[in-house]
């Protein structure tokens, strides 16, 4: 096992992979329109499943990973998605996990969990039917709420992360609260971040940590709960026990302890989402050849917070 660590401690534990590029929805943070959406579905081919089993084959082999987490584009788009599950089962990591819109879940859902997905985090932005479609330019809640439906009934552990943004989803964060309570699964609310087209507007759209905890204090007693090493989000309780999250990569970045590399749907890692600059693995290289490449991975991460990226977290993986 690589000793691959740098100055603060941190190595890769968890793996990001994106499956591909495509997207059923439109997004408005991930995608400036539909000609933006257009271009990235038409976005080159995926890696197939043997080819990225034999990747994270690999890189298991080289670091000290105990999770993959398989996103995209739309990770629910990708053929093969359950072989690949069973496959990443069978090289030995304990969990592997996957973010998705939900939009193709719920009858997925069961196989999913069969195959041995441990947990879902489902993207959902809204509760409300037109300020859904202002956010992903697609009419889908109610297909995605029979989605998340059908995963919690299938067993898996289910998170919803809705990003905020202001004038356009934020009257959604104590529906969306409510709508988690209701069905005792927790809501994470994400800060949104410079990445692609918002890379120099993001600001405008941003809700913050503090607004956000305002918002829901007026309307609920909370407690905070001590972080956990390398989390995203930071949680608190309600008298009820009702737990949330919040993603606040801007108002409390978390560098400083994180584990994560991602690996993109053409077989290139990345070893922090502020850098755009894409290291290519390449099957025949020795494993002296990508420790080094590994090493520069680590290399990219920043020390104390996100700094903003041309790419879209659709190109690059959620
Ligand atoms: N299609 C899947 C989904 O919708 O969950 C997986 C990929 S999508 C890029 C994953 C998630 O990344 C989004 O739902 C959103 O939570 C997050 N995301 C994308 N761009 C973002 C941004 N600029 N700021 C904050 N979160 C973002």
């Amino acid at each position: 096992m690589s000793a691959l660590q740098d100055q603060y401690g941190r190595t890769f534990r968890t793996l990001r992979v994106s499956l591909l590029q495509h997207c059923n929805l439109g997004c408005v943070y991930c995608v400036a329109g539909e000609d933006d959406l257009k271009q990235a579905n038409a976005g080159k081919e995926s890696l197939p499943v043997d080819g990225l089993l034999a990747m994270i084959g690999r890189l298991r082999d080289r670091l000290p990973l105990d999770t993959v987490r398989l996103t995209g584009g739309e990770p629910l788009l990708y053929p093969g998605l359950t072989a690949l599950i069973r496959g990443i089962r069978a090289a030995g990591i304990g969990a592997v996990r996957m973010t998705t819109n939900g939009f193709l879940l719920e009858r997925m859902a069961v196989g999913l969990k069969e195959a041995g997905l441990e947990a879902l985090n489902i993207s959902l932005d809204a509760v409300d039917e037109d300020v859904f479609f202002r956010m992903s330019r697609r009419h889908s809640v109610t297909r995605i709420i029979k989605g998340v439906d059908a995963a919690i009934a299938a067993g898996l552990r289910v998170k919803i992360n809705a990003v905020m943004m202001k004038g356009i989803n934020d009257c959604q964060l104590l529906p969306l609260l409510e709508f988690a309570f209701s069905r005792g699964i927790t809501v994470r609310f994400l800060e949104v971040m410079a990445m692609g087209h918002l890379h120099d507007t993001a600001g405008r759209y941003l809700v913050s940590q503090e607004e956000i905890l305002r918002t829901i204090g007026g309307h609920y007693r909370i407690v905070p709960e001590e972080r956990a090493a390398s989390a995203t989000a930071r949680y608190w309780t309600t008298d009820a026990g009702h737990r949330f999250g919040i993603i606040a990569n801007e108002s409390e970045p978390f560098c400083r302890d994180c584990d994560r590399l991602r690996l993109d749907s053409s077989g290139h890692i990345y070893g922090c989402l502020s850098s755009n600059q894409p290291i290519t693995l390449q099957p025949h290289e020795t494993a002296a050849e990508w420790d080094i490449k590994l090493r520069e991975a680590l290399g990219q991460k920043q020390a104390l917070k996100f700094v903003g990226s041309d790419l879209s977290m659709l190109r690059i993986g959620g």
